[in-house]
């Protein structure tokens, strides 16, 4: 027998025996579900030797640690992911479809784990794919939220939110650590005795551990995702129930875990809730306790933390972790206070995701003293020494009556980051600019990355073929070795077969629409994709008033040669964001009219595909044309959706804003469709009195879009439903949706010109893919590892 065979033969036993054994199920009335976790169990089994190893290569080393602190992560489904990383993919298919099932369907089966709101959990979970890809010894520490993101749905074109439930299903992936648990305090009182400040907390709950490793490309090295479920110290009060008092018997445990029950369903507003700061505060100091806990298996002398452990906080969720360190190194153990936090300053670093001052996380002092008065006394004290050391400084994490969790991170960090160039040269001149003054070589940029093996290879499997019969195989984990594609658009040949990726990715995706939206769509359109979080910032009504113009202007012009196009639009909005929920309801009406219009039939579709998640955007990305990444410019830190789609194969259109501009350096102006106001004239244009009244009645096109939405085109019988976005639109309009309409309608119409020349567009969509090999987590990381982090990869390179 060849050894594949054998190894087939033994995956094909191992999936069987899961079945019998650990599931408990005959094989002969094993239904999709029951034959995925079988193969799950299969599959995690070779990763566990793996995830062992590693660990045991890090203690032996003794080696530097990464820890990953984050609020979310968007790890969406896990299973393919490990499979492609073990490089098992043809074994487990071939074992599969050897069970008479259907390969995607039984991968398609796991739910998908949406731990995260949009982009900065989707970061961490690209980060740790790539961090176990470099054999960097890492952890990552979030909460285990047993509902994630909401689902979501449309009711007469409304968001309608239902929880997620992923956790009904069992969860093969993690390994609960009920010997891993810290009992966390909160609230009470400060008390200073013999010399020594104790804090005495009113309440406590327990984080318990749950364990899921991460495997990098090829299964060389397993990181561990640790995530914290909060539980009662005491589970269960006997004396009640024997009372009769059913209910309160459980309550402890009920408010414990309470505080991993939900993911907050905000991606950049922050609600000062006290829930919020408890998860914030619960997953930090868990972090920190498992921290030291592991350095002191192998060390005594704290004052070494700064060589053994590097912290990274993913915004500022976790910066409570940084006075919580001070907290336990001189409250509990003693260590003068400024060797606490010279320590702590050694091991703590900040990556700053936005400039929106409305998504500045601060407290309210009061709120935050009443839940960590402790916590809230050595910031004061950080803050009053770093203040008298620098005089002019004029911004503090602490004033009016507010803790500020940006200056804290800041000032408490020994490297903080912006996510592309053009974000971190804005954080050194607006809300960083007087830290930055005083601390010039803390800020350092390290522009955002995805993993070439999710977003490429896994997502679009015809393409990653193309790759690898043009250049072989290493560009996976090398994706800078895609420039070696660039010579072959040169050859007529290979970039027919380049356009033929697209067309038959485009097909699948026109089956799928067909079979769960009941719509059929144009294969032969532009594929037009904003997928997203809806944020005002983000432009979704920019894109919508230029269906509506393009729509307006096929009907009075019918007989031109329009492009057909299909405008795809796919994201949630937060709960409470009315406007942005309004905009999602404008998208459904205006697609709800067009598509019914015999007059466009063919040459202009819009959808609305519900429920954005890791799932929907790997489908829709390697089918999309055309990349929309419209935000106002100054706003959007980095995008990684951005990156996604270029190096997929869709053009962009954009403003000079987050890696936007660097994706442009390096795919080349030429294949890459620019429009809109820079940052600073966007900054300038704001200044201008009536600047949006002025645009809209300098555009005809954008008048009469407008004009429709006002008189209820779009919504018959109740033309003021849209009342809010049109006052918006033609008064304050912050985001500039007005002033960059014009300009954005240009370049849509180069678009379609350049779209009718179908060998061109491939030709630049096949430049873009050869060209954006830079823009792998793996580079991001090895920056990370470099010039924050001082940590080493523990394989042979
Ligand atoms: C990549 C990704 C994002 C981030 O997209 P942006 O366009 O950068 O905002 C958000 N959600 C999901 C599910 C993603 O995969």
């Amino acid at each position: 027998m060849a050894r594949d065979e054998v190894a087939k033969t033994d995956f094909r036993d191992a999936i069987l025996w899961h079945l019998t054994y650990t599931l408990g199920k005959d094989p002969d009335h094993a239904q999709v579900f029951d034959w995925r976790l079988a193969l799950s169990h299969a599959v995690r089994d070779r990763i566990v030797d793996r995830w062992m190893t590693s660990t045991r290569e890090t203690y032996r080393a003794d080696a530097k640690r990464v820890y990953y602190l984050s609020m979310e992560f968007l790890i969406g489904r896990l299973l393919e992911d490990n499979i492609v990383n073990l490089q098992l993919a043809d074994q487990a298919q071939a074992a599969i479809e050897g069970f008479g099932l259907n390969w995607r369907e039984v991968l398609l089966d796991e739910p998908d784990a949406a731990l995260g709101n949009g982009g900065l959990g989707r970061l961490a979970a690209c980060f740790m794919e790539s961090l176990a890809t470099l054999g960097c010894p890492a952890y990552g520490y979030g909460i285990r939220y047993e509902h994630g993101l909401f689902r979501q749905s449309f009711v007469e074109g409304r968001q309608h939110e239902a929880p997620e439930d992923w956790l009904r299903q069992p969860n093969v992936w993690e390994f609960e650590r009920p010997e891993a648990r810290f009992t966390l305090g909160f609230g009470g009182q400060v008390t200073v005795r013999d010399c020594k400040t104790l804090w005495q907390p009113d309440h406590f709950v327990q984080a318990e551990a749950f364990d899921t490793p991460v495997v990098g490309w090829q299964g060389r090295w397993a990181n561990t995702l640790r995530l914290w479920a909060g539980r009662a110290v005491d589970p269960f009060d006997l004396d009640r129930f024997n009372a009769g008092d059913f209910a309160a018997a459980a309550e402890a445990e009920a408010l414990a875990r309470t505080i991993s029950r939900v993911l907050y369903p905000e991606d950049s507003t922050e609600k000062g809730k006290r829930l919020r700061l408890t998860q914030e505060y619960f997953f930090s100091a868990a972090s920190i306790r498992d921290i030291i806990r592991r350095f002191e298996q192998d060390h005594t002398d704290l004052r070494l933390l700064p060589q053994r452990v590097a912290i990274q906080m993913n915004d500022t969720h976790p910066a409570v972790a940084a006075p919580e360190l001070v907290r336990i190194l001189h409250d509990e153990r003693g260590l003068p206070f400024d060797e606490a936090v010279e320590i702590t300053r050694g091991c703590v670093n900040y990556t700053n995701h936005t400039l929106l001052p409305e998504a500045l996380e601060s407290w309210d002092e009061g709120l935050f003293g009443d839940l960590l008065p402790r916590h809230l006394q050595i910031i004061d004290r950080i803050d009053d020494q770093d203040a008298r050391a620098h005089p002019d400084r004029r911004n503090t994490a602490r004033g009016d009556g507010k803790v500020r969790m940006g200056e804290l991170s800041f000032i408490m960090s020994h490297r903080v980051n912006g996510v592309s160039a053009l974000h971190t040269g804005l954080m050194k001149t607006t809300v960083f600019a007087d830290q930055n003054r005083i601390w010039p070589d803390r800020i350092v940029n390290e522009t955002n990355g995805v993993t070439p093996r999710r977003w490429l290879h896994s997502c679009n499997p015809r393409l990653s073929r193309l790759i690898t019969d043009t250049i072989g195989e290493g560009w996976t984990a090398d994706l800078e070795r895609l420039a070696e594609l660039a010579p072959f658009v040169e050859d007529a040949g290979w970039l027919d077969r380049f356009a033929r990726v697209k067309a038959a990715n485009k097909a699948d995706l026109c089956d799928w629409v067909a079979r769960e939206q009941g719509v059929m769509l144009n294969p032969d359109a532009l594929f037009d994709v904003q997928i997203k979080r809806i944020h005002e910032y983000k432009r979704q009504h920019l894109n919508i008033l230029e269906a509506i113009a393009l729509w307006q202007e096929m009907r009075a012009h019918p007989s031109d040669d329009w492009t057909p196009r299909v405008k795809i639009f796919g994201g949630k909005a937060a709960p409470g964001y009315f406007f942005a929920k309004d905009i999602i309801r404008l998208i459904n009406d205006v697609a709800a009219v067009i598509n019914a219009d015999a007059a466009t039939n063919g040459k202009l579709q819009v959808l609305y595909l519900p429920n954005y998640n890791v799932t929907l955007a790997e489908r829709l990305i390697p089918a999309a044309d055309l990349s929309e990444q419209i935000s106002t410019a100054g706003k959007e830190a980095s995008g990684t959706g951005n990156m996604k789609f270029a190096l997929n194969g869709a053009l962009t259109i954009g403003t000079l804003d987050g890696a936007n501009v660097e994706i442009r350096d390096l795919v080349g102006p030429e294949n890459f469709f620019l429009f809109g106001l820079t940052a600073d004239e966007a900054e300038a244009r704001r200044t201008v009195p009536d600047h949006a009244a002025h645009a809209v009645a300098g555009d005809p096109r954008l008048s009469r879009a407008i004009e429709a939405i006002r008189g209820g085109t779009f919504s018959p019988g109740e033309p003021d439903r849209y009342a809010g976005i049109v006052a918006n639109l033609t008064q304050a309009d912050y985001f500039l949706v007005a002033s960059d309409f014009a300009d954005y309608w240009r370049a849509q119409r180069e678009v379609d010109f350049a779209y009718a020349d179908r060998k061109g567009w491939a030709r630049m969509a096949a430049l873009n893919v050869a060209r954006s090999g830079w823009f792998s987590s793996d580079r991001t990381i090895r920056g990370y590892m470099r010039d924050i982090w001082e940590a080493e990869s523990l394989l042979d390179q």
